[in-house]
C-alpha cells in the first residue's frame, strides 16, 4: 500500500531532494512552496508529486492547503516539516520584524501544520520529522534568530513526541552545513573553508538529509520516538 506523505518547502534543496526519496519509494507525496513555482512544476513532471502554493507562516494559507491535500489524499501517514529561510545577522542587527519572521516561518509554520494534519495523522499511526539545525543544537554566531526557532522546534518535537504518543510519532533530524541555494551568501572558497570544520571533510547533501528523515518516518524507525538525529559529518557531537 503506498504512503500519502507531505513536505514543506519542497521546491528547492533538501526539500526536493525529501519529495523525490519519498516518491521514489512509491509514496503519494505532496508538497508546499512559497515562490519558486517553476521549480515546482519541474518537480511534478518529474516525480509524480503535487505541488501547493502555501506561506507556512500564514495560518489562513496552511488551513487551506491542509484541507484540500486531506481532501485528495483523504489520510496521511507522514509529514515533514522542512520550509525555512535563513538569517544571518547579529542579534543586534536583527529588527524585530526579523527576529519574528524567523520565528514564523520555522516554528509557527510546523505549530500550524502540525496542529492542522494531527488527527489524520493520528488515524494512521503517523511519524513527523522536523528538519531542525545544528545550529539549533549547539548555537550558531551570527545566527541567533535562527538558531533560537531551530531551537524551538527540537522542543516542539519532544514535547509532541509525549503528547501524540503512542500513536505518533514525532522527530528531528539536524543537518549541518548541506551545500544548497541557501548557502548562496558563501563564496565557492568560504565553502571549502566551511568543509575544513567538518570531519568527514566534505558539505552535506540534500540526498544525505533526505535519507535520514526517510528512515525516521519508516517502520525501521517504529520505537523511536522524541529523538534528533544529527546529520552533520561530526561537526557537533
Ligand atoms: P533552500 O533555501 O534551498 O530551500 C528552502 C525551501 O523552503 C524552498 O523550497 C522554499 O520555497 C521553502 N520556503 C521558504 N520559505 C517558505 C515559506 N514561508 N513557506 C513555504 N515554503 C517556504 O533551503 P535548504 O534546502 O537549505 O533548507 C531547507 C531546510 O533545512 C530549512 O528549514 C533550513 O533551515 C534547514 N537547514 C538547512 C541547512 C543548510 O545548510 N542548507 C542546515 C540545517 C538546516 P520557495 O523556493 O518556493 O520559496
Amino acid at each position: 500500500m503506498p504512503r500519502h506523505v507531505l513536505i514543506t518547502g519542497g521546491s528547492r534543496g533538501i526539500g526536493r531532494a525529501l519529495v523525490k526519496a519519498f516518491a521514489a519509494q512509491g509514496d503519494l507525496t505532496a508538497f508546499t512552496y512559497l515562490r519558486s513555482e517553476e521549480a515546482a512544476a519541474s518537480l511534478r513532471a518529474e516525480t509524480g508529486a503535487l505541488p501547493y502554493r502555501c506561506d507556512s507562516r500564514s495560518e489562513e494559507e496552511v488551513i487551506k492547503a491542509c484541507k484540500k491535500i486531506l481532501s485528495l489524499f483523504h489520510t496521511l501517514d507522514a509529514l515533514v516539516i522542512n520550509a525555512g529561510t535563513s538569517l544571518y545577522e547579529t542579534l543586534e542587527g536583527t529588527s524585530l520584524p526579523q527576529w519574528q519572521d524567523q520565528l514564523n516561518v520555522h516554528l509557527t509554520g510546523a505549530y500550524l501544520c502540525t496542529r492542522e494534519l494531527l488527527p489524520a495523522l493520528r488515524e494512521k499511526k503517523g511519524a513527523v520529522v522536523y528538519i531542525s539545525s545544528v545550529w539549533g543544537q549547539s548555537g550558531g554566531s551570527n545566527e541567533a534568530a535562527y538558531s533560537a526557532a531551530k531551537a524551538g522546534l527540537i522542543g516542539l518535537m519532544k514535547a509532541m513526541a509525549k503528547e501524540a504518543a503512542p500513536l505518533v510519532r514525532f522527530n528531528c533530524v539536524a543537518p549541518g552545513i548541506i551545500d544548497t541555494e541557501m548557502l548562496n551568501h558563501f563564496s565557492q572558497e568560504e565553502k571549502e573553508g566551511l568543509s575544513s570544520l567538518v570531519p568527514l571533510e566534505r558539505l552535506g547533501t540534500p540526498e544525505d538529509v533526505a535519507k535520514a528523515a526517510l528512515f525516521l518516518c519508516s517502520d525501521n524507525a517504529s520505537y523511536i520516538t522524541g529523538q534528533t538525529l544529527a546529520v552533520n559529518g561530526g561537526m557537533y557531537i
